[in-house]
């Protein structure tokens, strides 16, 4: 190394650095000012059931157009909001949010479409979890038979006891459950008998492949039936072709989620993608 270089490269390392904080200081306030002000949104993803066509349900997915930052990815700023606390206001008001989107499918004539709200880990361990989405839910004139709760399996690889009694209690209340990203984590099949689950959500990066790696589809295929023993249903995340749809209903997976069908929608478009829907296939939804 010549010493030219060397500073250069100290420089480089610098400047991102600076740059990573700076993006982690006005990230933070704008989320703060984003939450005050409801700055976002939801967009809807359909799921569809292999039997028979129809649409089984949606899940909720948040949106920040960032007047300051432009869009900005969940992935970025939900994880950001975990770590500065932030996600709980956020969560609310997601909570919110799906409640005018029920009402809004209840105006457009489609009252019977449940709608998955995907909980980060640390807003449901909160004491006052329950309490704040029953407050919210009763706010809004909705009930927990319209919705759908997907927690992740950090979520239930955490302190097990207290969130098998939580998982009860929301159960008992109406919520159905589902375990999202299933396979990214360090759950099995055999742990999960213990959470009362009603559906199991395989993540897209198993789905990716099925079509080309032989591991992926025996893994696909093993999931599915075990999720079926255990009374579970299953649905496939990210399906972007045709083929995995055929693949996966030739392996008796119960609902399709992914680009193949439709991207998530705003709501007005999620609409017109019903309308859609029930001509194009007789379809009831
Ligand atoms: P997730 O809950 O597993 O959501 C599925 C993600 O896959 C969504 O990304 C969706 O847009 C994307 N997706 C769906 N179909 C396809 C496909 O066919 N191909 C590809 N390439 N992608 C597909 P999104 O909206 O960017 O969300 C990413 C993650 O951020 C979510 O993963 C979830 O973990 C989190 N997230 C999103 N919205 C919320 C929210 O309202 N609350 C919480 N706590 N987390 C959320
Ligand atoms: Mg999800
Ligand atoms: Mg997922
Ligand atoms: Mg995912």
């Amino acid at each position: 190394f010549s010493k030219d270089n060397g500073r250069n490269c100290y420089s480089f390392y610098f400047d991102e650095l600076e740059t990573d904080s700076n993006r982690v200081l006005t990230l933070d306030s704008e989320l703060r000012k984003a939450i005050e002000n409801r700055e976002f949104t939801l967009a809807y993803q359909p799921k569809i059931s292999t039997e028979k066509n129809e649409i089984v349900g949606i899940e909720a997915l948040v949106r920040w157009n960032s007047e300051k930052l432009g869009f900005v990815s969940p992935a970025e700023f939900i994880e950001h909001a975990e770590e500065s606390g932030l996600i709980i206001p956020l969560s609310e008001l997601i909570f919110e949010l799906a409640c005018e989107g029920y009402h809004q499918l209840v105006s457009a004539g489609y009252p019977n479409v449940p709608i998955a709200v995907n909980v980060s880990s640390i807003h449901f361990q909160q004491q006052s979890f329950l309490d704040s989405v029953q407050t919210i839910l009763e706010r809004n004139n909705t009930s927990a038979q319209s919705f759908e709760i997907e927690v992740t399996e950090r979520t239930v690889m955490n302190s097990a006891q207290e969130t098998v009694s939580k998982l009860v209690k929301l159960r008992q209340l109406g919520f159905k459950l589902s375990i999202d990203d299933f396979g990214t984590g360090y759950s099995s099949l055999s742990y999960l008998v213990r959470f009362p689950l009603d559906v199991l959500k395989i993540d897209r990066s198993f789905i990716q492949h099925i079509c080309s790696l032989d591991d992926k589809q025996a893994i696909v295929d093993a999931i599915i039936q075990m999720a079926h023993r255990l009374k579970m249903k299953v649905v496939a995340e990210g399906v972007e072709t045709s083929q995995q749809v055929e693949l996966l209903k030739s392996m008796g997976c119960d609902y399709i989620q992914g680009y193949y069908y439709s991207k998530p929608l705003p709501m007005e478009e999620l609409i017109d993608f019903f309308h859609f829907w029930e001509v194009e296939h007789q379809g009831r939804i």
